[in-house]
């Protein structure tokens, strides 16, 4: 069995454009879940040797009848349960928002293997401005830039070696 990485995290942080990184293709599966009013992106991908799945937890849009912070939590319980290591994505230039937090203790109550990663972060000089981060309580940050394709191998690395 592959092992299967969840990305998580508020909308906007980079989520899909890791997840195309991650997957090195743009066709994403994607897949119909009865009862769901958002799909999940399932991809595979391969470092070395090493082969891997990807959850994006992405298509969340503004909705005004379900509420967007109540389908990203349903949409996030549902990868997370799927996923051997959670990759969660914040935003290095955005800093700590109340979602974080959410979505931050929703995750250290779960216990699953996590990762943060701060996207976002190319051409920031230190990682002075991910300190805050730390307040999430998931322990280190670690910087990438999904755009930029930087720090995205270490990230696979990492992610795996928490399996
Ligand atoms: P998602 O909602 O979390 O899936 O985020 P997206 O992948 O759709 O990206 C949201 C926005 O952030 C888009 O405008 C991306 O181009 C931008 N973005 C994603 N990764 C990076 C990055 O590494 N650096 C910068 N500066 N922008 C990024
Ligand atoms: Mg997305």
């Amino acid at each position: 069995m592959k092992p299967v990485i969840a990305l998580v995290g508020r909308p906007n942080v980079g989520k899909s454009t890791l997840f195309n990184r991650l997957t090195k293709t743009r066709d994403a599966i994607v897949a119909d879940f009865a009862g769901l009013t958002r799909d999940r992106h399932y991809g595979n991908g391969k470092q070395g040797k090493h082969e891997y799945i990807v959850i994006d937890t992405g298509g969340f849009e503004p909705d005004a009848s379900s509420g967007i912070y109540k389908e990203m939590a349903k949409q996030t319980r549902q990868a997370v349960a799927e996923a051997d290591v959670v990759v969660f994505v914040v935003d290095a230039r955005g800093g700590v928002s109340a979602q974080d937090y959410d979505i931050g203790k929703y995750l250290r109550k779960l216990g699953k293997p996590c990762l943060v990663i701060a996207n976002k972060a190319e051409g920031m000089k230190d990682g002075a401005q991910l300190s805050e981060f730390f307040e999430l309580g998931l322990g280190e940050v670690f910087p990438v830039s999904a755009a930029h394709g930087q720090g995205i191998r270490s990230l696979v690395d990492m992610a795996l070696a928490l399996l």
